[in-house]
């Protein structure tokens, strides 16, 4: 297993109950990265269809792996209310409503007054069309990994920090791995679990690439004048808030508030920072929306989101490379739908058949459906 973030874990977790797994990561600690960086939102109705299933798959499986692994609870309620206050953004939401309406947890139209009154920092007289996820929760991201990181081990799984992967020879029965300064295993299987840097992994295997594209996002914890304002006036909590095309999303953090532009700039794989300016943009957006008087930073960081032109993940192995399997793309959904993906893919890597509870079709997170626009990434 090649990477220790959320996707590489939980991959790891569900290939030890059948297979001995050595998890390689190139940090000296495990889920700095992408993992590490996230919002921590698990959002039914967020992301394209196949994501969409994964994410749904997955609620009852956090409840399980909590319980399973000694976790606290991973998910705590917390709504999401999506906002339109232009034309885009108006088509946006409604043609996501239709599309979703029949799939379990669909987000609900709201009334502008009702929306406002379920977060009254939104300016009166802006907001277009609204609609809630109210099965929305928070996630804890952290816990969901470590949890993954004591069962790994339970099952006889071996992690290695500070030990990157720097070369992959396919041998007869597999492969040889080159990792760390001079360390060499042998292994019947590779999983390339390496976020933003799969494509690099699969180089020097000499596998084709996926085309993946890291694309920079940046979160600003920012300080609210009147923190009071993050209730309601009969002292409830305010939802999450999520412009209809995602240009900016906001949700308090206790006395402050957490936000994002909602960038996506194509980065080179790599340990980035924030770009003052997508910081800047951040704040103008949510205050042109709320007039909270946002102008001081606590906070900020930024961190990956890694796509296929399609955005659905890519789990695998190309036909003619077999026992190379990808696990990537993710892009920003890979904690939402770790359970399941994580379970999905076990089953695709060992050649089983997919859970029951997953309904989704392995070909269409095949890496051989990326031929299909690979010109186009
Ligand atoms: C700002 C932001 C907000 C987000 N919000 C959410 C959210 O609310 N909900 C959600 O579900 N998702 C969210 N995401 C997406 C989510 O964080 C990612 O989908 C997920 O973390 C990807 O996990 P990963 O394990 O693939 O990547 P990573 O966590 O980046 O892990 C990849 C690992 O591979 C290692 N690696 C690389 N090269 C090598 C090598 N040669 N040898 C060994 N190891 C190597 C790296 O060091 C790294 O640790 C967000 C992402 C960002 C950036």
């Amino acid at each position: 297993m090649i990477g220790g973030g959320i996707a590489g874990v939980s991959i790891a977790f569900e290939l030890a109950a059948h297979r001995r797994v050595t998890l390689l990561e190139a940090e000296s600690s495990l889920a700095i990265h992408s993992t590490g960086r996230s919002a921590a939102t698990y959002l039914p109705g967020h992301g394209g269809p196949q994501v969409r299933v994964l994410i749904n798959a997955s609620r009852p499986r956090f409840a399980r792996l909590a319980e399973e692994l000694g976790a606290p609870a991973l998910l705590c309620p917390r709504p999401v209310l999506w906002a339109a206050f232009d034309d885009h953004g108006e088509q946006k939401l409604r043609a996501d409503l239709a599309e979703q309406a029949h799939e379990p947890d669909a987000a609900v139209e709201l009334s502008p007054e009702e929306a406002i009154a379920r977060c009254p920092v939104l300016r009166r007289g802006m907001l277009r069309v609204a609609a809630v996820t109210e099965t929305a929760c928070d996630l804890d991201a952290m816990a969901l990994h470590q949890a993954y990181v004591r069962g790994l081990r339970q099952r006889g799984g071996c992690v290695r920090v500070a030990t990157p992967v720097t070369g992959l020879a396919p041998v007869s029965g597999g492969w040889r791995v080159h990792c760390g300064s001079d360390g060499v295993l042998h292994t019947a299987d590779v999983v390339d679990a390496a976020g933003a840097w799969a494509d690099l992994i699969a180089g020097l295997a000499g596998v084709p690439a996926l085309g993946l594209r890291p694309l920079r996002r940046t979160i600003v914890v920012a300080r609210v004048p009147d923190p009071g304002r993050l209730r309601t006036p009969s002292g409830g909590a305010l939802p999450m808030v999520v412009e209809a095309r995602e240009r900016w999303y906001f949700k308090a953090e206790g006395n402050n508030l957490l936000l994002s532009p909602g960038d996506e700039t194509t980065v080179e794989p790599g340990d980035v920072r924030p770009d003052p300016l997508d910081v800047a943009l951040a704040l103008e957006r949510v205050e042109a929306v709320t007039g909270l008087g946002l102008r001081s930073v606590q906070s900020s960081w930024a961190g990956l989101r890694s796509f296929v032109a399609d955005r659905a993940p890519v789990v695998g192995a190309w036909p003619q490379h077999p026992g190379f399997h990808f696990f990537a793309g993710q892009g920003g959904s890979g904690i939402e739908s770790a359970p399941a993906l994580a379970a999905l893919g076990a089953a695709i890597v060992i050649g089983g058949s997919p859970p029951p509870d997953i309904p989704l079709n392995p070909a269409t997170l095949a890496p051989n459906r990326v031929h299909d626009f690979l010109g186009d990434v």
